[in-house]
């Protein structure tokens, strides 16, 4: 498969770009092949790397806009937890596939997740063709997410043959996993080099909890068990304090930052990207699950990204919109350890095109601006993954089957509780 896209605008140059297989083959002008599809932008389309979404819970579209404006604790306990309880292998197989169209409607080429049925997850995934990082979860107070569980799911998923899908081990969270699974989890992970994905420090509480049971904050924690690594994905990172910090940057960890989950569930403290940046940690971004964004649009995510910092450090220089696209591409790509989230040649061909002729880039003084503070998701007209079209003028194929399918789904689900 090759696809040539002519006339298309790259760093405010018009160039063409031809993708061999599943990567980015040559960029340049007039460039001539005898590729199977080609794509006229005719400057009227920019392209940018698919964006990456570091932390996300896909199936949980199923939930959005269920109980909102409450409590977590009563989110979770009342409304949450018991549907999940009822969750089936095909309910997460449509809730993911509406996920997956959701992401690609808007930029979204890549994903790391974090949910139950992983092997249901796979499927849609793989049939709609996004490029993904499935976590098996472990947690104490659910059968599924024993470590037996987890070891069995991987074994039977053969990893090595999900191309372009990866797996990781995702430990929920240091309040939900206890310290021997901890353990079992980064020893496993290790053996079979695998990522470890983890909740951290989301809520004050999680940060009191800990220093009651171990005299040490989480990140301290974590350091002691010798959880900590390059391999590590830790979302949310909110409370953490310069020493916790600093033992990320010294561990390499990647950290996930998570604006518009963190303010609808009211953590109480703002994402220290400034400390972050100034002990050189990779920051990414994430939309977190669609129950608490209620999106996936990672096009709103980076605006809000961007402007709760500046809101935070009371200086409007703080995260400007060139940095928040390279922690939404670049950095997402270096967490996940996948050669994608630049245009350049022998890079995956993972790109979006940008509909210019949208009123949110006019009259167009400066795209990367429009990019992050003008525009939605809506404004991407066609998605390349893995060197294969996903979207096409907005449209993806079996969308309609998809929205109504886990739309029966989700109000089924209900009924059952
Ligand atoms: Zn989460």
């Amino acid at each position: 498969m090759s696809i040539l896209i002519k006339n298309i605008i790259l760093d405010g140059e018009k160039k063409d770009i031809l993708i061999e297989g599943n990567k980015i083959k040559k960029i340049g002008k007039n460039l001539d092949s005898k590729a199977k599809e080609k794509i006229d932008g005719k400057g009227e389309n920019a392209v940018l790397p698919g964006l990456i979404n570091c932390h996300t819970h896909a199936a949980m579209t199923l939930f959005r806009g269920y109980g909102d404006d409450l409590l977590l604790k009563e989110w979770l306990e009342k409304k949450i937890w018991p549907l999940e309880a009822k969750l089936t292998e095909d309910d997460i197989y449509w809730g993911t596939k509406l996920a997956c169209l959701e992401m690609i409607k808007t930029g979204t080429t890549f994903f790391n997740d974090m949910y139950w049925h992983p092997k249901a997850a796979i499927e849609a995934v793989k049939e709609i063709g996004l490029r993904a990082m499935i976590g098996l979860v472990l947690i104490d107070f659910d059968s599924k997410g024993s470590k037996e569980n987890v070891e069995k799911l991987y074994k039977r998923l053969d990893a090595k043959n999900l191309e372009p899908i990866s797996l990781s081990i995702a430990p929920h969270s240091i309040y939900a996993v206890s310290r021997k699974n901890l353990i079992w989890a980064k020893n496993f992970a290790r053996k079979y080099n695998l990522p470890l994905h983890i909740h951290i420090s989301e809520t004050k509480k999680e940060v009191k909890d800990c220093l009651k049971k171990y005299d040490l904050r989480p990140v301290e924690y974590l350091e002691k068990i010798s959880f900590l690594g390059e391999d590590c994905i830790l979302a949310h990172s909110v409370w953490l304090n310069d020493k916790e910090i600093k033992i990320l940057a010294k561990r390499k960890c990647s950290v996930v930052y998570n604006p518009t989950s963190n303010l609808k569930l009211a953590v109480g403290n703002i994402f220290p990207y400034k400390k972050f940046k100034e002990n050189k940690v990779n920051v990414c971004l994430g939309t977190d699950g669609p129950a608490s964004n209620n999106s996936l649009d990672m096009f709103l995510e980076m605006k809000i990204a961007s402007l709760l910092q500046k809101h935070k450090e009371k200086n409007p220089t703080i995260l400007p919109a060139k940095e928040v696209i390279k922690i939404a591409t670049k950095n997402g790509a270096k967490a996940l350890k996948v050669n994608i989230g630049e245009i350049k040649e022998g890079k995956l061909a993972d790109l979006i095109l940008i509909d210019l002729n949208q009123i949110c880039f006019k009259p167009g003084h400066n795209f990367i601006s429009d990019i992050v503070y003008s525009t939605t998701g809506n404004c991407v007209s066609d998605v390349i993954c893995n060197g294969k079209i996903l979207m096409r003028e907005r449209k993806v194929k079996g969308e309609r089957e998809i929205i109504k399918k886990a739309t029966q789904r989700a109000k089924e689900l209900v009924k059952r509780y």
